[in-house]
C-alpha cells in the first residue's frame, strides 16, 4: 500500500465486535476478563487501549516503522525516548529546536545528570567535534524551527553510529509524507502529533516511532510506567486527522511555497526563511531529502520587534498565535512566544530576536496574500 491509502486503511480494519467502519472510540479505562488474566489483549487503558492501538498503528505505517507508541503530548514522546538514558550519558543536539525540547534537555534532565552540547548541526563536521566517549545520542530536527534549518540526516546518523550512539529526529515539521528519517539511517523518530499530523489545532499529542524492538520496549515499559498516554478520544481525534496528511501537505506545501515567493523581495522584508527559496542555504539538500519543502515561512522584517509585532496585530486572517501545523493560517513571534524560554543572548546570537513564524494554513492563497500584503501596507504606512 502506498502512502495515502496506509493513512486510511493502517491499523484501521472495520471493528471485529460491531463492524463499525471508523474505529470507535474505547472510552473507557478497565477492560472485563472472563478469569484472573484472562482477557482480549487488553486490562487498563494506561497499558493498552484499542484506539490508541489503531494510532499507533497508523502512524507507524506512515514512518515506514516497525513500532509505534502514541503519547499524551510531543514532550511526553520526546521524555520517553530520553528515559532511555543514564546519569553520566551526553547527547549532542542541533542548537535550532523546539523551545520546549531544550527546556526538556536543560532543566529536566541535565540536572539529573544527563548533560546536552548545542550544536549548529548545518555546519560540517559540527556534530563530529561535539562527540565525546559519553555521548549515547544524537537529537535533530530538521526542517528546524523557527528558522528552517535543514540537517543531512544520512550524515548524522553516520556520526551517531560511529560514536556508537542513536540518532533521534523530531519529524514534525515535515511530516512522514514529506521525509521518512528511519529510511535515512535514524533510530528514533518523535512527533508531536499535535501539529500536521493532527492537523486541525483540536489535540495535543506525540508519537515515538522505530525499527528496534529492544528499544521499543524500553520505550513502551517507560511509556507504562509513567503513564504519560493519549486519552481514547485525543488518540482517535489524531487518527481522524492523519487519514488527510498527504492532501492536506499537498497544499500547505503550495501555499506556503506562494507565500515566501510573495515576501522574498516585497518591500519592508528584509529576509525570507523557506527551504523551498533557492536562496535558502540549505535549499539543494532539503530538494534531495524531502519531495516538498512544508508549510512553515519564517521572515524577518526591516524595523525590528517594534515593527514585527504592528505587522503581527495587522493580520486578519493569520492568527497570532502558538503552535502550527493546522488547516487554519498562524502567525507568531518566536522570541516572545515559543522560545521566551531561550535567553535572550542565546536568541540574538542565532538570530532568532526580530523573527516571525508563520504556519501557513489551506486556505485559499488569494486571500492568505491580500492579508500579508494589508498587513506589511499598514506597518510601511505607521513609519512614514
Ligand atoms: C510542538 C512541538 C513539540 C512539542 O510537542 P507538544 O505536543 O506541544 O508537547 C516538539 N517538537 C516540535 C518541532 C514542535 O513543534
Amino acid at each position: 500500500m502506498r502512502f495515502s491509502t496506509r493513512a486510511i486503511h493502517a491499523g484501521q480494519a472495520a471493528d471485529t465486535a460491531t463492524g463499525a467502519t471508523i474505529v470507535p472510540i474505547y472510552q473507557t479505562s478497565t477492560f472485563t476478563q472472563t478469569s484472573p488474566g484472562e482477557h482480549l489483549g487488553y486490562e487498563y487503558s494506561r497499558s493498552g487501549n484499542p484506539t490508541r492501538t489503531a494510532l499507533e498503528v497508523a502512524l507507524a505505517a506512515l514512518e515506514g516503522a516497525a513500532h509505534g507508541l502514541a503519547f499524551a503530548s510531543g514532550l511526553a514522546a520526546e521524555t520517553a525516548v530520553l528515559s532511555l538514558l543514564r546519569p553520566g550519558d551526553h547527547v549532542v543536539a542541533a542548537e535550532d529546536l523546539y523551545g520546549g525540547t531544550i527546556r526538556l534537555l536543560t532543566r529536566v534532565f541535565e540536572p539529573m545528570g544527563i548533560t546536552t552540547s548545542f550544536v549548529d548541526s548545518t555546519a560540517p563536521g559540527a556534530m563530529q567535534d561535539a562527540v565525546t566517549p559519553s555521548t549515547k545520542m544524537l537529537w535533530v530536527e530538521s526542517p528546524s524551527n523557527p528558522l528552517l534549518a535543514i540537517t543531512d540526516i544520512e550524515v548524522a546518523a553516520a556520526v551517531a553510529h560511529n560514536a556508537g550512539a542513536l540518532l533521534v529526529v523530531d519529524n514534525t515539521f515535515a511530516t512522514p509524507y514529506l521525509q521518512r528519517p528511519l529510511e535515512l539511517g535514524a533510530d528514533i523518530v518523535v512527533h508531536s502529533t499535535t501539529k500536521y499530523i493532527g492537523g486541525h489545532s483540536d489535540v495535543v499529542g506525540g508519537a515515538v516511532l522505530l525499527n528496534d524492538t529492544g528499544l521499543r520496549d524500553s520505550i513502551a515499559f517507560y511509556q507504562n510506567a509513567a503513564g504519560g498516554v493519549p486519552g481514547p478520544f485525543d488518540s482517535w481525534l489524531v487518527l481522524r486527522g492523519l487519514k488527510t496528511l498527504s492532501v492536506r501537505m499537498r497544499a500547505h506545501c503550495e501555499n506556503a511555497g506562494a507565500v515566501a515567493s510573495f515576501l522574498d523581495g516585497a518591500s519592508g522584508v528584509e529576509a525570507v526563511y523557506y527551504p523551498g527559496l533557492t536562496s535558502h542555504p540549505g535549499h539543494e539538500l532539503a530538494a534531495r531529502q524531502m519531495p516538498g519543502f512544508g508549510g512553515m515561512v519564517s521572515l524577518r522584517l526591516t524595523g525590528g520587534k517594534e515593527t514585527a509585532h504592528a505587522f503581527l496585530r495587522s493580520l486578519e486572517l493569520f492568527s497570532l498565535a502558538e503552535s502550527l501545523g493546522g488547516i487554519e493560517s498562524l502567525a507568531s513571534y518566536p522570541a516572545d512566544m515559543t522560545h521566551a524560554s531561550v535567553s535572550p543572548e542565546e536568541r540574538e546570537r542565532r538570530g532568532i530576536n526580530g523573527l516571525v513564524r508563520l504556519s501557513v494554513g489551506i486556505e485559499d492563497i488569494e486571500d492568505l496574500l491580500a492579508d500579508l500584503a494589508g498587513a506589511l501596507d499598514t506597518v510601511r504606512r505607521g513609519q512614514r
